[in-house]
């Protein structure tokens, strides 16, 4: 028999599965040896390998099973085999198992790179060594373009996964050979292991703990490798129960925008404003948006947030431009880089200002240095569309990222605001001051507004504005405040602040 098992070949296998499924549940464990037997043979190192171009469409049922790039069960027949799995594991118990994520860095890159036939390949070669690499007591999956999973069993230890993992790793930095391509194509690939434990109820909780594991490696740096443990275990719970109190605060109306004083540091007159969101938890207390904005990121509450906050900053800005028609007052509202992934961003904002009556001019969008140069280019349309409607943009925490210099020409930003890092050492740090310096140069040759972050003291001001600098924002002229105390401030100070 060809050492090779084609494609084709184990999607028949797979068909044979599901109908025996369908006729006798009582055969569950005759399926998972033929499951095994199936993987057992595609272990075996291929003679020759197909190119991508030979592998034809897959019939429906089997298409679902099976993905067509790599050969690879789909993520929703992996998932079917760690339930099982779980199953399993407590009836066993000499042996454990563990699932390991793996996430190629930059993938994207590489297959722009490589072109789409070449890339393809890759992932044929890929599809083809991890059967080998992990052997046939492993079950794999591919879950999405770049993230993969294997379902190690059999272990005595649960370090043997993780010592799997590394030597595929490095396997994958070592590289593919590829048909008419003389190089080897390198590959780096970031790992998380979660070892089983009899916690594990339901495959979500094993996966969700495997990607926890993948994400604290990712915060380690690409091509790392890191275990489940118990302050994840802890951390997590701590999201989920963060999670859970931010829904009942958004739905019980807890959270409120505060404002921030933005000074033109020439006259010293109020100019406008930094909306920034308050959590008074009636259990936790303050809980800072620094700490929970990530929570809301990943749960998909940040939509929710992000509407609250253009509507409640909206319409306080509407009130107090009404009160102090002379003050031509701005608003700065923070944008998730999340928020210009959602298709109806840009709709809501108009919709929102249309029922607030602000002049779009009035409101600038604060996007941070970091999210501009990760999302800039997918996010292009979505700028272009909200420059379009009148609002600015500003770069938020300017400084803090990089690489973003060059998308300054290009996008359509009106306001640079730069990093309270800067401006803390601004007296003291001659460096801090050549940088600022520098910046303030840079906007002015592109015509940018700059706005200082985090301005403490008077020396700090007086150092900014000695520079060209013409706005400040910090605990100087003022903290944030709650909508309703804004208009007193603005009374106190529209002569003009004469800062302590
Ligand atoms: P950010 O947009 O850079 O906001 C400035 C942060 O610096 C605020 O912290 C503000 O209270 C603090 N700050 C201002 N002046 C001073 C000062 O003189 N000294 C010191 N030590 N700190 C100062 P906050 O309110 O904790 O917000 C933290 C971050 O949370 C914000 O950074 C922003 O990225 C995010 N955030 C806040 N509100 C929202 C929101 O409504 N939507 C989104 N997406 N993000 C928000
Ligand atoms: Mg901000
Ligand atoms: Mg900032």
């Amino acid at each position: 028999m060809e050492t090779y098992l084609p494609a084709a070949l184990a999607f028949v296998f797979a068909l044979i599965v599901d109908q025996l499924r369908r006729k006798n549940k009582g055969l569950e464990r005759q399926l998972q040896d033929l499951e095994g037997k199936l993987q057992a043979v595609q272990v075996k190192k291929p003679t020759s390998q197909p190119s991508a171009s030979s592998v034809s469409p897959l019939p429906q049922p089997l298409a679902k099973r099976f993905d067509t790039a790599t050969g690879l069960p789909t993520r929703e027949s992996f998932l079917e085999r760690v339930g099982k799995q779980l199953k399993q594991e407590s009836e066993t118990d000499n042996t454990t198992s563990a699932l390991i994520l793996m996430k190629l860095d930059g993938f994207r890159t590489v297959r722009d790179g490589l072109g789409e036939k070449k890339a393809e390949e890759l992932l044929m070669a890929l599809g083809h060594a991890m059967p080998v690499a992990f052997g046939a007591n492993s079950a794999l999956g591919r879950l999405s373009e770049d993230e993969f999973a294997i379902l190690v069993r059999g272990l005595t230890n649960p370090d043997q996964a993780a010592e799997l993992g590394a030597t595929f790793r490095d396997q994958l930095s070592a590289g593919f050979s590829l048909p008419q391509v003389d190089r080897k194509i390198g590959l780096t690939a970031t790992l998380g292991v979660a070892p089983w434990t009899p916690q594990y109820q339901k495959t979500e909780d094993w996966m969700a703990d495997a990607d926890s594991a993948l994400g604290e490696a990712q915060n380690l740096g690409a091509g790392r490798l890191s275990f489940y443990s118990n302050t994840m275990h802890m951390r997590s719970v701590e999201r989920w129960r963060m999670e859970g109190d931010l829904r009942t605060a958004i739905d019980q109306n807890i959270l409120q925008m505060h404002f921030q004083p933005i000074v033109h540091l020439p006259t010293g007159q109020p100019a406008g404003f930094e909306a920034l969101v308050r959590w008074m938890d009636p259990i936790h207390g303050f809980v800072s948006p620094a700490d929970f904005i990530p929570v809301a990121e990943k749960s998909g509450l940040i939509g929710p947030i992000g509407e609250l906050a253009l509507r409640q900053s909206c319409a306080a800005l509407s009130a107090y431009r009404k009160l102090f028609p002379d003050a031509n007052l701005f608003m700065s509202i923070n944008l998730s880089p999340i928020q210009l992934q959602e298709p109806g961003l840009t709709s809501m904002v108009r919709a929102i200002l249309a029922q607030s009556g602000v002049p779009a001019q009035s409101i600038k969008l604060e996007i941070t240095e970091t999210a501009m140069a990760a999302e800039a280019e997918k996010a292009k349309d979505v700028l272009q569309d909200l420059r379009h409607l009148g609002v600015s943009l500003s770069l938020d925490d300017f400084g803090t990222g990089y690489s973003s210099m060059a998308y300054l020409d290009s996008f359509p930003v009106s306001t640079l605001k730069i990093d309270r890092s800067f401006i803390t050492e601004i007296a003291e740090d001659e460096g801090k001051k050549e940088i600022v310096r520098a910046i303030l140069q840079l906007a002015q040759g592109l015509n940018l507004e700059v706005i200082g972050e985090g301005v403490e003291t008077s020396k700090q001001k007086e150092a900014l504005s000695s520079l060209g600098c013409n706005y400040g924002q910090g605990w100087l002229f003022g903290k944030a405040l709650p909508a309703d105390e804004v208009p007193a401030w603005l009374k106190e100070n529209q002569m003009g602040l004469h800062a302590k």
